[in-house]
């Protein structure tokens, strides 16, 4: 950043800047700068106009998100392999990392005059709570009869999660739907002699059963269903952008399929229902394909 300003403010100084850009400059730099040129050094002046460029902000991990804007005269934007959506009006645009995102990705954007600008977006690793454990990987739920029950309920999650309502939830910055115990973190799996256990997609929350929930952002109801041999009683909601929320194991559904909430809204109540072990709520945030740790959307509970 400082060799980055140290330079616009050679830049100005030379070449002149608008007022404006040279005062930000001077305040960033308090040093005299140009003093420190000695006879003959060269410096290599780039265009006195800033380039087009990124501004965004988020929890760059694994797991979070990004939420900026691209640059103005953008016509399509990509992060990695992803192709970014983007607000015509301003320029808003939302992604995320998921759990196993790797550690670099290109954002980049293409202008309308047929320039690319594209900058290397860090991602961090996270350390996953990982346990290895001598006992063999269980092989239940591959039979033929549960995957008659199974299939359509998975088919409804996976067509729930593909609806494009217009939600505008992907705004906002996320609230607990709940607060409570956490019973269990995103992201932990167990490795069964060697073989890896599907991590865990989601937060689990224990406040008590019966205890209501709420819609941690705006959006639409796109799956609110009884009786799902894992999930139990599931909610699922529609933030836009590609992001949604699920809700599982609830005792009670408060809301319809096709309902807007807004935050804050009550939808339901904690319960163990599905292949629960306790009274809880989980909750998974996606981002397209990516599975998402929506204590990154909400911050710590306090
Ligand atoms: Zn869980």
């Amino acid at each position: 950043m400082a060799i980055g300003w140290i330079t616009l403010a050679l830049t100005c100084a030379v070449t002149g800047c608008a007022p404006g850009e040279a005062e930000v400059a001077a305040k960033k730099t308090p040093v005299a700068v140009q003093s420190k040129l000695a006879p003959g050094d060269v410096i290599t002046i780039p265009h006195p106009r800033p380039a087009p460029d990124f501004k965004y902000q988020g929890e760059l991990t694994q797991g979070g998100w990004i939420r900026g804007s691209v640059p103005s005269g953008t016509v399509s934007a990509t992060l990695g392999d992803q192709q970014l959506a983007f607000e015509r009006r301003d320029l808003e645009f939302f992604a995320a990392f998921d759990r196993d995102s790797p550690s670099s990705l290109t954002l980049s954007a293409t202008l309308a005059n047929g320039k690319i600008y594209s900058e290397q977006i860090t991602v961090s690793p996270r350390k996953w709570n990982i346990q290895r454990v001598n006992v063999a990987k269980r092989g239940g739920g591959s039979s033929e009869a549960w995957w008659k029950k199974r299939e359509p309920e998975w088919l409804a999650i996976k067509g729930a999660r593909e609806k494009v309502t217009g939600a505008m939830g992907w705004q906002q910055n996320f609230i607990w739907p709940v607060k409570g115990r956490i019973s269990g973190h995103f992201g932990r799996q167990r490795i069964y002699r060697g073989e890896p256990g599907s991590y865990h997609s989601g937060i689990d929350i224990a406040p008590g059963n019966g205890v209501p929930f709420v819609a941690p952002a705006d959006g639409v109801v796109v799956l609110a269903r009884t009786g799902f041999s894992l999930e139990g009683n599931i909610i699922i909601i529609d933030h836009g952008g590609g992001l949604n929320s699920a809700f599982l194991h609830a005792s009670k559904l408060a809301v319809k399929e096709g309902q807007a909430v807004k935050q804050g809204d009550y939808i339901g109540n904690v319960g163990s229902t599905g292949r629960s072990t306790g009274p809880h709520l989980h909750w998974s945030l996606k981002w397209r394909d990516a599975r998402l740790d929506p204590l990154l959307f909400t911050g710590p509970m306090n």
